[in-house]
């Protein structure tokens, strides 16, 4: 059964006009290594602590400027977005087609609430706690290519012609600003399309992105911005002591026009500086350490790298099964091939490495989860191929062989194949990424013997469901496991409500 919404009544949860305050128990568990007898033991022993989760319930009216707005993922999500709030069908050659958010995560997905007369009770994602509508966001950004977002749209080759005739009048009038291009961190077969770009040195740049967003704001009376990067991958930055390791030295580099920061990482600069939460949905390494020193400095949220979105998703997903199945995945190979803009970008061999990079580490978690299967140290076999194929345009093929060893030395081959437009994919994870990077800044937590409430760390991890490589803070552990980053954030979410995790225990019926 499902249920559109409902409301938590207990003495631990107190809803009051602009807030939800809760008092949660945290179980978790307390390792030690001990001498008993003579030897070294290891003991568990379990501990409660208590949270307060404080959340500001006025769900502000938020514009979302991305970074690359013309391209294939922006222009999607904008005409998606449109296509939602206007209420748009359209024929295609199976049916009449209505306008969606499946592939959102906070828009598609439900949680389990309880169970009522033996039934399982079933409540939308987004009911946890107050979220912004997406119909209700307001779009822009910034792109290299001064092409409006209805030609963008004809260009990108993902939606369907009548829906594409339908939105043309919305998009036609929405042209991105211009943006940062420096030649050197993309490919060169980029240069052709640069033709809006701002002059002057990287701390002039920056200067230009605070401008654009203050009067972003200031234009369409938005309260809250969030900035995210969909723009082309680009090569890693070097990182080198003295020039972007610290804020410090950020900041002396930035006034030094120094070469290597690259144009990811000014738009960062500029948004923290400016308060403004920042994600990185390719990638490349944006965030170098001295722009990760300047967001906990100025305690404003990083989140990203790189959308998890077809092939990585299924393979923290395949992986965490087998592996937690007892069975040793000894060999994965991924073959790509797709046709779009990002894949003439990924032709380039710096681009290309930073994508294989990103996927590489993918089951890293796993593997070391489990060392009946590996030994210290060891690793499947991972390699990642990507091929340009300009034909099949953003509908990517993705062809992936997993080889794990089973019972007794038997090998057991699984290939998958997966054919979809890339676009499709990840236009409803950049919306979960905004929506839950504005409610994470609405949420303040204090653990027990803390005197003050503080925001959650601005490496924002809680996003991790939905990005292939997790930036994680300094010291922190990375989980790639699908089911594990789902559950965590379900799980914070449900706390700020005085719900216990979801533990698929069912008591009830044992
Ligand atoms: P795209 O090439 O169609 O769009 C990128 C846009 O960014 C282009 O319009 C380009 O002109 C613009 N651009 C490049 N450099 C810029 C800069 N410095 N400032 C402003 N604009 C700039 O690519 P896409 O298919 O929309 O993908 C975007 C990014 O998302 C890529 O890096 C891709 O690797 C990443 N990604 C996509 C998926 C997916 O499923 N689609 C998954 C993971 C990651």
């Amino acid at each position: 059964m499902f249920i559109e919404s409902f409301k938590v009544e207990s003495p631990n949860v107190k809803y009051t006009e602009g807030e939800i305050h809760s008092v949660y128990n945290y179980e978790t568990t307390e390792l030690v290594h001990e001498n008993r007898n003579g030897t070294y033991q290891w003991v568990v022993k379990p501990k409660t602590v208590q949270y307060e989760f404080k959340t500001d319930t006025h769900v502000p009216k938020l514009g979302v400027m991305l970074v690359g707005w013309g391209g294939n993922n922006g222009c999607t999500l904008t005409g998606g977005v449109i296509a939602n709030r206007e209420g748009i069908s359209w024929a295609t050659k199976d049916k009449v087609q209505q306008a969606n958010y499946f592939g959102s995560l906070t828009q598609a997905s439900t949680i389990r609430v309880g169970s009522f007369n033996g039934e399982e009770i079933y409540a939308p994602f987004k009911s946890i706690l107050p979220m912004v509508n997406p119909d209700e966001i307001v779009f822009g950004g910034w792109d290299i290519s001064d092409m409006n977002l209805a030609d963008a749209m004809a260009r990108a080759r993902v939606f369907d012609i009548d829906l594409q005739k339908q939105l043309r009048p919305y998009m036609e009038s929405m042209v991105p600003l211009p943006g940062i291009y420096e030649p050197d961190f993309i490919a060169a077969n980029q240069g052709s399309r640069a033709n809006n770009v701002i002059k002057g040195s990287k701390k002039e740049q920056v200067d230009q992105i605070i401008k654009d967003i203050r009067e972003f704001k200031e234009k369409n009376k938005v309260d809250r911005v969030v900035v995210l990067w969909t723009a082309n991958t680009e090569r890693y930055s070097n990182v080198i002591v003295g020039l972007n390791d610290t804020m410090e030295n950020l900041f002396a580099s930035l006034e030094k026009n120094e070469a290597e920061i690259s144009p990811s990482t000014l738009y960062a600069i500029a948004c923290v500086l400016e308060n403004i939460p920042f994600i990185n949905g390719s990638p490349q390494n944006t965030f170098v350490p001295g722009l990760i020193d300047l967001a906990i400095r100025r305690n404003c949220l990083i989140g990203g790298d790189d959308f998890k979105s077809g092939q990585s998703k299924m393979r923290s997903v395949l992986v965490d099964f087998l592996v937690g199945a007892g069975i040793r995945p000894t060999s994965i190979v991924s073959y790509n091939h797709l046709g779009n803009n990002d894949g003439m970008n990924l032709s380039a061999p710096q681009t290309f490495r930073s994508k294989e990079i990103s996927k590489s580490n993918v089951v890293d978690d796993m593997v070391s989860s489990n060392a009946i299967l590996y030994e210290p140290g060891e690793h499947p076999d991972h390699v990642v191929v990507i091929k340009y194929v300009p034909y099949v345009g953003d509908s990517k093929r993705a062809m992936d062989e997993y080889t794990p060893e089973i019972f007794m030395g038997g090998k057991n081959t699984i290939v998958l194949h997966n054919t979809c437009e890339d676009s499709l994919l990840a236009a409803p994870i950049i919306l979960d990424l905004v929506l839950l990077a504005e409610l994470s800044t609405r949420i303040q937590l204090k653990a027990d013997g803390e005197g003050k409430f503080h925001s959650f760390h601005p490496v924002a991890t809680i996003l991790s469901y939905l990005t292939k490589a997790p930036l994680v803070p300094p010291g922190t552990p990375v989980v790639n496991a699908l089911s594990k980053q789902r559950a965590m954030l379900e799980n914070i979410l449900r706390a700020c409500i005085g719900l216990s995790p979801e533990n698929n225990m069912i008591l009830e019926y044992k």
